[in-house]
């Protein structure tokens, strides 16, 4: 017997391998294998079996480990639609959906787990949301595939929506995912599952240990969890009888995949909706621009909840000219007078405030008066980050570190001057300010520790935190009812990246941080610095107005043709040497051009990525821009005959690229 057997690789094909004779009855397409591969062991998966093979020298596989198939019908379509939509080999899409390592053994302890029928049955729902219930519950009892865009201001009840609808779905005697960005799976969030659904509520993310994982891989897949909350990947759970798909802050650029697979949540949520008969519901406070197009075309149903629950009135936004607080000479000045009084205010009052700035570190760069030359990453081009608390210069992306130089390494004349802002910055001048609050900083380095983020949230969640200073990770889910203040230290972080979403995004993450105030009784204020305050998405953020917001941007995209207006898809290449890198580049763009011309494509570069170097490696990228990807795919495929690799450089696919 042949088995034939593809690899999480980025080869389009399959390899033959004989079978050991006693495995012939055991073996079944979607079974994992160990396969000898040149000189490595691989672990592949089984995609066909067959009588013989035009190959002569065939080698034998070395070991089965799925005795029972891990792929389902529904998943093997999911899997093909994966490599045919991204251009990914049908290895790498299937090593998304059934990862290489996990081991389900058979012998596993699988206790029944306790389930808590519905201990809290959740509030009565306001005239907005039982009108989207009943809209939504509809849908799913007529078990068809149906996608809704649920626009729904901070605090006006998105959750408790998702919650009655999972209830719905499981009395259907069906099960449901539901998709959260990764910095919002919080406790916080967890808690409120679990106390709804107690322990058939499974939780997946990538921080999971290796057993962990594998004993909720097998209760989701017994069907004794029929609940699962999770982040991306939690979209290929192994669920059967699957009724619903919520995407939570379905803007999120964390629900796209930067390994291949490339898969965007989204569009897998779609595909997979589509084989089960489930419905999908799109939920956010500022919908991307594309689903909110999408919606506008009637290709997904709108619902809205336009107001606060009980009444809550949003807070109010103040925004401060930063350049006006320079021309009076608070130069250095985190803070503004106007921050820094309601900060002032907010304290006396007994009441807690949270500060964004979205940048880690103390001072963002190192910088040399005399010659200016800036601390790089050797490695990676990018500036290297002042972090206070190990006195050391790191790198973002590889985490290299060094002591942070006395004098300028480029001149040696100059000593180094710390210029630019972090979180860790804003929680030196706050102790300053206030010594006597108790201050807290959440950003990825805070929480790097063990346990270190449950504690975190845990004090936050029960009032030990006055002044809490972070990253975008204080911009989403937490939900506070004693903070009256949200002040953000500069709102122009994201606005100047060379991204066509930098608007989208910046508007995204002021109208998150400013949903955390005023949640409780009291009102909420909040307070914008920006050198940029006539920015139509700092104004439009300002007034708590998504309509024209996307009427400015989705003018802008049109104008442009972005997306959504057309697709594009990415090419990046690279290698160790910058001129075989460039060349390489330069000859894709001229064999793309070629096969495009006359056709309604463009070819964009190429021009060196926005990390010209990263970890060593140099990065050149062409941009592809149409009305639809499969064209684009086929001149993609037909350049890159070698595999995916170009004039033997790797090339990485991205479509749809965020
Ligand atoms: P969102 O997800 O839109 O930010 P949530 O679902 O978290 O909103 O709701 C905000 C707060 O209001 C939560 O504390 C939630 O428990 C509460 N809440 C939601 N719906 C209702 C309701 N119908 N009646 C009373 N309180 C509600
Ligand atoms: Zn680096």
């Amino acid at each position: 017997m042949i088995a034939q057997v593809v690899f999480n690789l980025p080869l389009d094909r399959a390899f033959d391998y004989l079978v050991p004779p006693d495995w012939e009855s055991l073996i079944q397409p979607g079974a994992r294998v160990e396969a000898p591969f040149g000189r490595r062991r691989l672990v592949g998966y089984v995609v066909k079996t067959a009588a013989r093979s035009a190959v002569k020298e065939l080698r034998t596989l070395l070991r089965l480990i799925d005795r029972t198939p891990m792929l389902s019908a529904e998943q093997w379509k999911l899997a093909r639609w994966m490599a045919d939509y991204y251009g990914c080999s049908l290895g790498e899409a299937l090593a998304g959906i059934v990862p290489t390592a996990l081991r389900i053994r058979e012998d596993m302890a699988s206790d029944e787990p306790r389930l808590q029928r519905s201990a809290e049955e959740g509030p009565v729902l306001t005239t907005e949301q039982q009108r989207a219930f009943d809209a939504l519950t509809a849908a799913a009892t007529a078990k068809r595939v149906a996608a809704f865009l649920l626009h729904g201001v901070t605090g006006s009840g998105k959750t408790e929506l998702y919650l009655r609808l999972i209830r719905e779905v499981l009395r259907q005697g069906r099960s449901a995912i539901c998709l959260v960005p990764e910095i919002m799976l919080t406790p916080q969030a967890i808690d409120r599952f679990r106390q709804r659904f107690g322990e058939e509520a499974a939780v997946w993310h990538s921080r999971l240990t290796r057993h962990l994982r594998a004993l909720t891989w097998q209760r989701l897949a017994r069907g004794q969890c029929r609940i699962v909350v999770g982040t991306r990947s939690a979209v290929f759970a192994p669920l059967s009888h699957l009724g619903l798909i919520v995407l939570d802050e379905e803007h999120d650029p964390s629900y796209k995949q930067d390994d291949a697979p490339r898969y965007h949540a989204r569009e897998v949520a779609m595909a997979r909706a589509r084989e089960a008969g489930a419905v999908v519901l799109l939920g956010s406070a500022t919908p991307s621009v594309e689903s909110y197009y999408a919606a506008a075309r009637k290709r997904l149903r709108l619902l809205e909840l336009t107001t606060r629950v009980q009444g809550r009135a949003m807070p109010k936004v103040e925004i401060v000219d930063l350049r006006q607080e320079l021309a009076h000479g608070r130069r250095n000045a985190l803070l503004s007078l106007r921050l820094q009084r309601a900060l002032e205010r907010a304290v006396a009052l007994q009441e807690h405030a949270i500060l964004l700035l979205n940048r880690r570190g103390f001072a963002r760069v190192a910088q040399c008066p005399s010659c200016g030359a800036v601390a790089r990453c050797d490695a990676c081009s990018v500036p290297l980050i002042y972090h206070a608390t190990t006195q050391q210069l790191r790198c973002h992306y590889c985490s290299r570190s060094q002591p942070a130089p006395e004098t300028c390494t480029a001149c040696s004349r100059g000593y180094v001057r710390l210029k630019g802002s972090g979180t860790q910055r804003v929680e030196s001048e706050l102790h300053r300010l206030f010594p006597a609050s108790a201050i807290a900083r959440l950003d990825s380095d805070a929480t790097k520790p063990k346990d270190s983020h449950r504690r975190l949230y845990d004090a936050i969640a029960t009032r030990q935190v006055d002044l809490l200073v972070g990253t975008q990770m204080v911009a989403k889910g937490l939900d506070l009812p004693h903070v009256t203040l949200v002040g953000v230290v500069s709102a122009d972080t994201a606005l100047n990246l060379p991204d066509f979403r930098a608007g989208e995004r910046t508007f995204e993450l002021l109208t998150q941080v400013a949903g955390r105030a005023g949640r409780g009784d009291r009102p909420g204020r909040v307070i914008i610095q920006t050198f940029c305050p006539n920015h139509y998405a700092i104004q439009a953020a300002s007034r708590h107005d998504y309509h024209a917001f996307y009427r400015a941007e989705i003018n802008m995209r049109k104008r442009l043709q972005l997306p959504p207006f057309t697709q594009l898809v990415e090419l990046t290449v690279q290698g160790g040497r910058r001129v075989r890198v460039e060349q390489a580049a330069q000859a894709l763009a001229d064999a793309l051009r070629r096969r495009l011309s006359g056709r309604a494509m463009q070819v964009l570069g190429p021009a060196p990525h926005r990390l010209a170097v990263l970890r060593g490696t140099h990065r050149w990228h062409l941009v592809l821009k149409g009305k639809q990807v499969s064209p684009m795919l086929a001149a993609v495929r037909q350049a890159l005959r070698e595999g995916r690799r170009f004039h033997g450089l790797p090339v990485i696919v991205d479509v749809d690229p965020q």
